[in-house]
């Protein structure tokens, strides 16, 4: 038998532990790494480089080398968050033939599933070499936020990978096991997960073994990357001033500050001051060479990030208030994410919270540790307590009605598993069946959320209208994962139902896209 580990898929980084000899270890790669950039560079044909490698052929090859695929997993290509990747993404991104989203490298189309599962496939292929035993289980954790399409299609990514997934285990969740947060008092413990890419803020109500998360908010647009682009812009202006060149619209330039930021910050979280030097940072069409040098201290880059770091609290005000709480309520908060690593962000925290963060694991290990101790208890049944993990739903379920509207049948901050029914009432004659579409999201108007699936319940009784009554029946599982029966009540038996898939990929479209003979 395999072993089971957990994987943190982060947009940006992951990273994979096991619980061995009763301890989390996190596993390194051979050259010490703890951590890989979720990042992807595809060759010709099938063979593909993942991580820390991958990230080297961002700077020459762009166009083949994909990015953060974890904010088009599961999402409908027309859908604001796919929109916003498109712009600013160096590869190509397209409609697939049902909806989702499909990425364009050398002439192929692959999907984000596929995608993340090569991301799987190496931290698998990390702690193989590691523990030089076979890996073939885990658990996978996701956001909080993350709704029923983007579970399955990180479930599909397992699949491609060859990995059973155990459980999709919410990332506040992970991060809550990880610091031990199991027995005890009743307390409510906020997780503050600042990344590259993204901020998540959850709140959880921890008591004994139930982690209920009361609330979530987030921003998938709010980083690590903001704060190395709004010193990357000022590096910018300072450049052009210095050298009475207008320079805005360089990429290459845009570029390179924006490493050199990066780098900057780094130094910033240690150092009160840091020179900034990027030699040759522009060669002018007379051949001369310009080099960029500053001096900045933390003062001033706590003045350009400071209204990216209040952005994460205008969330946070959100969540808590999501939860019905004021943050000194909060007992415990959590840091997750290389970005709360640094002082500002933490000092700031503190403030917000009117306490100190638990700061003393890792913030890029913590998620993977709380999966792998999830993954351990999971498959340690007589050894591990019974774990009882309580989550709550996310976004509200319901389905479309008449005009439009959204008749919610399980609203959101619903603790799952859960299941919930309505009847509804044929509006025509002799209507022979009901279509039901099923959403996703708070507006009342179904056209502003996201659609879920379709069902079609055939073979009705033709009766007058208002007659014939179909009872739907969500249930949600313990990953998050909707499944939806229809039952007509005159007919006191359950009825077939079709499922249109709106997104993720259908069981041959995994089974055609698993690696099992792929070399990496
Ligand atoms: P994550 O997505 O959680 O891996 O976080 C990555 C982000 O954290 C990137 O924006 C990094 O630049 C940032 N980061 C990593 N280490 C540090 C550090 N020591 N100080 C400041 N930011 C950091």
């Amino acid at each position: 038998m395999g072993v089971a580990v957990g994987i943190d898929l982060g947009t940006s980084n992951s990273c994979v532990a096991a619980v061995r000899d009763g301890e989390p270890v996190v596993f390194a790669d051979a050259e010490g790494r703890r951590t890989q950039p979720s990042v992807v560079a595809f060759g010709y044909g099938k063979s593909a480089v993942v991580g820390h490698r991958a990230r080297r052929q961002l700077l020459y090859a762009p166009e083949n080398t994909v990015v953060s695929a974890k904010r088009l997993v599961g999402r409908r290509a027309d859908s604001e968050e796919v929109r916003r990747m498109k712009a600013q993404s160096a590869f190509g991104i397209t409609e697939g033939e049902n909806g989702d989203v499909r990425i364009r490298v050398q002439g192929r189309l692959i999907s984000a599933p596929e995608v993340s599962a090569h991301v799987l496939m190496h931290m698998k292929k990390i702690a193989e070499a590691a523990l030089d035993e076979e890996v073939d289980k885990a658990v996978i954790t996701v956001p909080a936020y993350f709704n029923d399409a983007q579970r399955q299609a990180t479930r599909d990514a397992a699949s491609i990978a060859g990995l059973e997934c155990l459980r999709i285990l919410n990332e506040p969740t992970a991060a809550a096991l990880a610091y031990g947060f199991r027995q005890g008092k009743r307390q409510h413990v906020a997780v503050y997960d600042l990344g590259g890419g993204t901020f998540d803020i959850s709140i959880l109500r921890i008591d004994d073994d139930f982690f209920e998360v009361v609330a979530t908010a987030g921003d998938t647009f709010l980083g690590g990357d903001d704060f190395d682009y709004a010193a990357a812009d000022e590096f910018l202006n300072e450049f052009c001033r210095q050298t009475g060149l207008n320079l805005v619209d360089n990429r290459t330039v845009r570029m390179k500050l924006r490493e050199a930021a990066e780098r900057a910050k780094i130094a910033l979280s240690t150092g009160d001051e840091v020179e900034v030097q990027v030699p040759a940072l522009y060669r002018g069409p007379d051949g001369k060479e310009h080099d960029f040098t500053a001096i900045v201290d933390r003062f001033t880059y706590a003045q350009w990030v400071m209204p990216l770091v209040q952005r994460t609290f205008d969330v946070c005000d959100d969540a808590l208030k999501a939860a019905g709480m004021t943050p000194r309520q909060v007992d415990h908060v959590l840091l997750v994410g290389g970005m709360t690593r640094f002082p500002l962000v933490r000092d700031a925290v503190q403030q917000f919270f009117g306490k100190s963060p638990n700061a003393s694991l890792n913030p890029d290990e913590v998620v993977a540790v709380g999966a792998a101790i999830q993954a351990h208890s999971l498959t340690n049944v007589e050894e591990a307590a019974s774990s009882v993990l309580l989550d709550v739903t996310p976004q509200s379920l319901g389905v479309r009605t008449v005009g439009g509207f959204v008749e919610v049948v399980i609203p959101r901050n619903t603790a799952i598993p859960t299941d919930s029914s309505k009847v509804f009432h044929t509006a025509f004659d002799n209507q022979t069946e009901v279509r039901i579409a099923v959403f996703q999201g708070e507006s009342r108007m179904a056209e502003d959320n996201e659609l879920l699936g379709e069902f079609v319940l055939e073979g009705l009784t033709p009766k007058p209208r208002g007659q014939v009554k179909v009872r739907v029946t969500f249930e949600i599982d313990n990953d998050g994962i909707v499944h939806v029966r229809a039952l007509d009540d005159s007919l006191g038996i359950e009825k077939s139902i079709r499922i249109e898939a709106k997104s993720g990929l259908a069981p041959e479209e995994i089974k055609a896209a698993r690696f099992d003979d792929v070399d990496f």
